[in-house]
């Protein structure tokens, strides 16, 4: 069955403040799913209920059929790397890991062989011997995922598992817990409130704002259709736009007036009626830099601005560029900038252009 983990109506109160708001997720079975959203939205509240640390005032969890809500946290399938990894220090790698077994009174030669497999497959077995403290950021946290693994839980969480490790070795164990995970085919349920880190983690993302899910979709659905301005500004940045729908094209487009930007926006429809107000948001590496107007075929969605400042990221540079009373965000590739060898600078003069596709409408107001 595809609905492995449920949470099933879920909220939980502290005194007037309602931390989680009527939550419902299904999790599939082996997937990498997080809950991402701001500080304060509820995600910790959520995965601790999940743990049994909570408990719900309504709804419930289950997990693989079974209602778990009413379990401890050590009679249920679920187990938890914490933030700051919470290893013993007095004891090896090694003795960290069989922790849990030795607590569960497993027969020695299978404490044994589950240690070494689990320090084989984080890859710390040459460090067995060593104290937590003798080892880097990146190595503790792979013994605390061992020790979380080692008695094979059927879902294992990881609350904000990079924050505690420097920017390189966030880099480098967002690759290594994806191979983790692969290898173990446990079901992961991250918390995070870095949407690079949900992003590159994730088979699935819960986007969640003020104790609510604003959408469940994979990483690039989110990027690519988000159904709130919440989403789209969370997961990536955007320009956005408010405009009239004035024509309802063929093959699905719609034509939207937006104030202050003197040319009309043509974009995807997304179910959108005459006349209605909606907000159209455009990502800012889809916007293409030209300084001349685009040629036929180009023309749509096409309108001069002003370069108003520019910042260099090696990879990349941002341009924040004023048209009318709008100020848009673009950002290109070195080598996409289109200009004859010219590279805008403050004060360049401008064209912005994007395809009609690449436009979205990311919320509906004042209609059906
Ligand atoms: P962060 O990333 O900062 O941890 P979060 O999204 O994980 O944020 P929660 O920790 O779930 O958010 O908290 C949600 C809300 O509930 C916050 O306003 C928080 O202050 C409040 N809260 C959480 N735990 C408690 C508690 N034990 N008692 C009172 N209020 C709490």
């Amino acid at each position: 069955m595809d609905d492995f983990l449920v949470i099933d109506r879920v909220s939980k109160s502290f005194g007037p403040l309602r931390a989680v708001d009527d939550v419902s997720l299904a999790v599939r079975k082996g997937e990498a799913f997080s809950l991402l959203g701001p500080s304060g939205c509820g995600k910790t509240t959520l995965l601790r209920m999940i743990a049994g640390f909570e408990r719900p005032d309504t709804g419930r969890i289950l997990v693989d059929g079974q209602d778990i809500t009413a379990l401890p946290p050590e009679q249920r399938p679920v187990n938890t790397v914490f933030q700051n990894y919470a290893l013993f220090p007095h004891l090896s790698v090694w003795e960290n890991v069989a922790f849990g077994l030795r607590m569960s009174r497993r027969p020695r030669q299978e404490i044994r062989s589950g240690v070494d497999l689990m320090l084989d497959m984080v890859r710390l077995t040459e460090h067995a011997r060593k104290r937590p403290a003798q080892l880097s950021g990146g190595q503790r946290q792979r013994v605390a995922i061992a020790r979380a693994l080692v008695n094979r839980p059927q879902v294992l969480l990881l609350d904000e598992p990079l924050a505690a490790l420097d920017l390189k070795l966030r880099q480098h164990m967002l690759l290594e817990l994806n191979t983790i995970h692969e290898q173990v085919g446990t079901t992961f349920i991250y918390v995070t409130h870095d949407q690079g880190e949900a992003m590159s983690l994730s088979d699935r993302i819960a986007v969640m704002n003020a104790g609510k899910v604003e959408q469940v979709d994979a990483p690039e659905s989110l990027y690519e259709t988000p159904r709130s301005s919440f989403v789209a500004t969370f997961i990536g940045d955007a320009n956005f736009f408010t405009g009239t729908a004035v024509e309802l094209q063929h093959e699905g487009y719609v034509r939207a007036v937006v104030e202050g930007l003197g040319s009309p926006l043509v974009l995807s429809n997304g179910a959108i009626s005459m006349n209605q107000t909606v907000r159209l948001m455009v990502r800012p590496e889809k916007i293409s830099l030209t300084l001349k107007r685009p040629l036929s075929g180009d023309r749509v969605n096409a309108f001069p601005g002003v370069v108003e400042d520019t910042a260099y990221f090696g990879s990349h540079t941002r341009y924040r560029i004023r048209a009318g009373a709008h100020s848009i965000i673009a950002q290109l590739q070195r080598s996409r900038f289109s200009g004859g060898g010219i590279e805008p600078v403050r004060g360049t003069e401008v064209w912005m252009s994007f395809h009609p596709d690449e436009g979205r409408v990311v919320r509906l107001e004042g209609g059906a």
